[in-house]
């Protein structure tokens, strides 16, 4: 039997989930990544629901608790740092979860695991795709340095705002973006004695929210949240930053701390909340999987999980025997309900969650409390129990054999 090649495009938690399984199961794998090296970069993100599974068979599991956040609980704070409700948090879907990690971490992690036959290129990206007219040639990648791959599959794991999707797909409106109307800006900042082991969530009229959380490294992450009509992503940083601190005016608590540190941090990731939705996730011999396919934004919760599980679930549906394009309907086919149900975001949930006036935020507090009460943290807990199933995993093929990088 030959030995199958995929190329993929996008070096984080997608693509490399990708790249481990395929290479598990015996496919040739190739990665382009659009950075020049690896990226490290980014905040909190969690391994929650089905992805722990896919995690513990990488076995994995062991070296991301190790890189755990050290965070321990998730409380809403008043503008005097006073502590107005907790989250549940207990069980490993809380709103801290047991697999709370960086995403540069989990990166690491998965690039670490991978064997050393994995190829990667970097400082590259997809400049054109062509379809095989011959089962031997199904899909030739040439890449912007023009150097040329035959493929049995092209893997398009370039995040919510990726080209080659978008080249590929968008012509034919297969590519529904839905702007939720929030900004993110994630960024590490130094600690002060004031911070602790909790994700502290502040609230402040306007719609806007300062989160601070402990990572592993002595440093804070913080995350400015806020309602915006105006895109922000991929815009100049010195202009980014002056939209936030005239948007954060007058929010009180640690805004001026996160905004002064956000000017010299090195590490500020801006995103506009954008959800993806596809009709199809494949075409031909191209599929799209990961934020790419379906960016459930943090909104909804569980993207890494969903990454990481895409990985497992594309070299499952691909097993030996089964043509790609069955093979593609059956990962499209298992993914979605695990996607649709992140992706039905309750309407109104942004108005809850950002509250615009001063009644408004009273309204909101007086929700947290209630919510947060022991009646309903339950109920309440169900909400951050995302990327998981009742159905197991599909079965995989034998193990092919692997030595870490
Ligand atoms: C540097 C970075 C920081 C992040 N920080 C956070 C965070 O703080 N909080 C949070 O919730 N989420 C963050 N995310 C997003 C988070 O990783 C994803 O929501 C989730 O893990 C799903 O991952 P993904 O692999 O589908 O997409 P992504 O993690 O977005 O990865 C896409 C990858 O594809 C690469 N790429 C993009 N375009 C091309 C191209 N044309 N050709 C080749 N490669 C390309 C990108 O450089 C990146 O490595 C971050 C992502 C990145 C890349």
């Amino acid at each position: 039997m030959t030995t199958r090649h995929a190329v993929i495009s996008g070096a984080s938690i997608a693509g490399l989930s990708a790249a481990w399984w395929l290479r598990h199961v015996g496919w040739d794998v190739t990665v382009l990544e659009r950075a020049a090296a690896f990226r490290d970069g980014g905040q909190n993100v969690d391994v929650r629901g089905l992805a722990r599974e896919v995690l513990d068979r990488m076995g994995l599991t062991d070296a991301v608790r190790a890189a755990n956040t050290t965070e321990t609980a998730a409380v809403i704070v008043d503008a005097r740092g006073r502590v107005r409700a907790e989250l549940p948090s207990d069980g490993p879907d809380g709103a801290t979860a047991e697999l709370e990690v960086l995403r540069g971490d989990l990166a690491r992690i998965l690039l670490d695991g991978l064997p050393d036959d994995v190829r990667f290129v970097f400082g590259t990206t997809v400049a054109e795709v062509e379809h095989g007219t011959t089962a031997d040639d199904p899909v030739t990648v040439t890449t912007d340095a023009g150097q040329v791959l035959h493929a049995d599959l092209l893997v398009v794991a370039e995040g919510v705002r990726s080209r080659t999707r978008d080249r590929l797909f968008a012509g034919d409106g297969e590519v529904d973006r839905r702007a939720l109307g929030v900004t993110m800006a994630f960024g590490t900042i130094p600690s002060t004695p004031s911070d602790d082991d909790r994700w502290r969530w502040y609230n402040a009229v306007g719609g806007r929210q300062v989160h601070l959380r402990p990572d592993p490294y002595g440093t804070t992450r913080a995350i400015l949240a806020c309602t915006s009509d105006e895109a922000l992503a991929g815009r100049d940083r010195g202009d980014t930053l002056a939209v936030l601190r005239a948007r954060y005016a007058g929010a009180g608590w640690q805004t001026e701390r996160v905004l002064d540190a956000f000017a010299t941090s090195d590490d500020v990731y801006v995103d506009d909340l954008t959800q993806i939705r596809m009709p199809r996730w494949h075409r031909g011999r191209v599929c799209v999987i990961g934020d790419a396919a379906w960016c459930v934004t943090p909104m909804g919760g569980g993207g890494a999980a969903l990454a990481l599980t895409s990985g497992y679930v594309l070299a499952a549906s691909l097993r030996p025997g089964r043509d790609v394009d069955t093979a593609l309907d059956a990962f499209d086919a298992w993914m979605r309900p695990l996607v649709d149900r992140i992706q039905g975001i309750p309407k109104g949930i942004v108005h809850f969650a950002y509250p615009q006036s001063r009644i408004g935020l009273a309204g909101r507090a007086v929700a947290d409390r209630i919510l947060t009460s022991s009646l309903l943290r339950p109920l309440i807990a169900r909400f951050t129990r995302v990327a998981d199933s009742d159905r197991p995993l599909p079965p995989m093929p034998d193990h092919v054999g692997s030595t870490g990088r």
